[in-house]
């Protein structure tokens, strides 16, 4: 609810209170960024990232990404110690692996990128695959490794509060139901947003406003090109002998990913047809009002039964849906606009947005604060597309195919 004190200055406005506002608006805070207001248009954290699977992984096909993931797990391990605020995580590890000849391959080549970027990752046989993760058969795996350090988090929704909570114990202001409207700039610098409560003025504005960040980009006349694209998943039934901490397991030639998760297990996966949908297209869109397709769930279930036979007896405890922010590329949008001094993004998760959030806000709050970010992210610079003229098109097209090859983003 919107109090008499809604405020009227700011130092930094945060624009949309997912895992990526929120991680920021608590490092910024950290960070003595002065007075931090973060404005989410419904209640806080319940958007895409309150429907994470909150997985972690270190390996991301990329040095600048799986950077951001070692920082962001760090930052995650650390969090209770450091803020006082719970942050309940599982320290699983996870495996990766291939069942085809052409994704083993691929497994190989990532592991040995993932190797040069300081990623400890531990060949395994069949046998071991099965003994560390029991819920999976290890019958035909022809590239298995363990990645000890990934880990997960249960309850999506639990590390966004516990942003939420720590950031407030910092002093920022984290606000529900309040859209922002309007983004004033003045002199090509922002100077203030608008919403239906009143305005904030001030210097400075992040957009981490998830699948609704180009809306909230034109509106300091910036094109933040992302394409949302949906993500299913499902949790079943309880499975006798799973344990929370047995590893997350990832097979790579079915794009799909299993957990432990409330007893049973947790699987999703990135489907070849994927559905690309413009907010804009539904009236007052919210994550409430995506379309849920349970055949998406059905197929990766089939795609993936002989390594998890206990797919084949259960049921449905739960299942979830969302949207990825996709870009063309499959790296983020991060750090200052050219579009207007005192823009920057936050955004273009493409599928990790969740658990690269707390190394992204900090690598942010870092560069605000003192002027550089703390390693070169050049890489994620959200002015890169601004000479390629990207039609909305070949956004989509080019966001699709990201999505698709989530797992094999060097082309399957
Ligand atoms: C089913 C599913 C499983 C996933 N699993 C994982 C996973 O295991 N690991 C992982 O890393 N990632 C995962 N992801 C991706 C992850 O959820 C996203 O990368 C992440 O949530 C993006 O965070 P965000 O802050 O950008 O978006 P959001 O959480 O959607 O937050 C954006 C916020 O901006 C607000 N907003 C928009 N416009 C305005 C405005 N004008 N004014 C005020 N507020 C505004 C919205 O209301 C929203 O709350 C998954 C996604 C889905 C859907």
């Amino acid at each position: 609810m919107i109090d008499s004190s809604f405020p009227t200055d700011a130092d930094v406005v945060v624009i949309g209170a997912g895992a990526l506002g929120l991680a920021t608006t608590f490092a910024l805070a950290r960070a003595g960024a002065g007075r931090v207001v973060l404005l989410d248009q419904f209640e806080p954290a319940t958007q895409a990232s309150a429907r994470a699977a909150g997985l972690f992984k270190l390996l991301q096909f990329s040095e600048v990404k799986t950077r951001l993931a070692a920082r962001s797990m760090a930052i995650v391990r650390g969090f209770e110690a450091e803020t006082g605020v719970p942050l309940p995580f599982v320290d699983s590890g996870s495996i990766y692996a291939a069942r085809t000849p052409q994704h083993a391959s691929m497994v190989e080549a990532e592991v040995e990128d993932g190797r040069g970027w300081g990623v400890e990752l531990v060949r395994i046989d069949n046998a071991e695959a099965h003994r560390l993760a029991p819920y999976l058969a290890g019958n035909n795996l022809l590239s298995a490794y363990l990645v000890p350090g990934d880990i997960y988090v249960e309850e999506p929704r639990s590390m966004l509060l516990a942003f939420w909570q720590a950031a407030e114990r910092l002093g920022a202001r984290v606000i529900g139901h309040a859209p922002v409207t309007g983004i004033r700039v003045e002199g090509g610098a922002v100077t203030a947003v608008e919403t239906p409560h009143g305005e904030i003025r001030t210097p400075l504005v992040v957009d981490s406003a998830g699948v609704w960040s180009r809306i909230v980009g034109r509106m300091a006349g910036a094109d933040v090109p992302v394409q949302p694209v949906r993500h299913h998943l499902r949790i079943t039934s309880p499975v006798a002998g799973i344990e929370a901490k047995q590893p997350v397991v990832r097979l790579i030639d079915a794009a799909t990913y299993v957990r432990p998760a409330r007893g049973g297990v947790m699987y999703g996966g990135f489907e070849q047809d994927p559905l690309a949908l413009d907010p804009e297209t539904i009236e007052g869109f919210s994550m409430d009002k995506l379309p849920f397709d349970h055949h998406v769930n059905d197929r990766f279930r089939d795609a993936v039964i002989d390594e998890f036979p206990d797919l084949a007896t259960t049921t449905v405890q739960e299942q979830r849906g969302g949207m990825f922010t996709m870009t063309a590329d499959g790296m983020f949008l991060v750090g200052p606009s050219d579009a207007a001094r005192g823009f920057w993004v936050a955004s273009g998760c493409n599928g990790s947005g969740f658990s690269l959030s707390a190394g992204i806000g900090s690598v942010l709050a870092e560069w605000i604060v003192g002027g550089a970010p703390p390693f070169d992210v050049s890489a994620l610079d959200p002015n890169r597309f601004a000479t390629e003229n990207l039609s909305d098109e070949e956004l989509r097209g080019a966001g699709i195919w990201q999505y698709v090859n989530y797992y094999t983003p060097a082309g399957a």
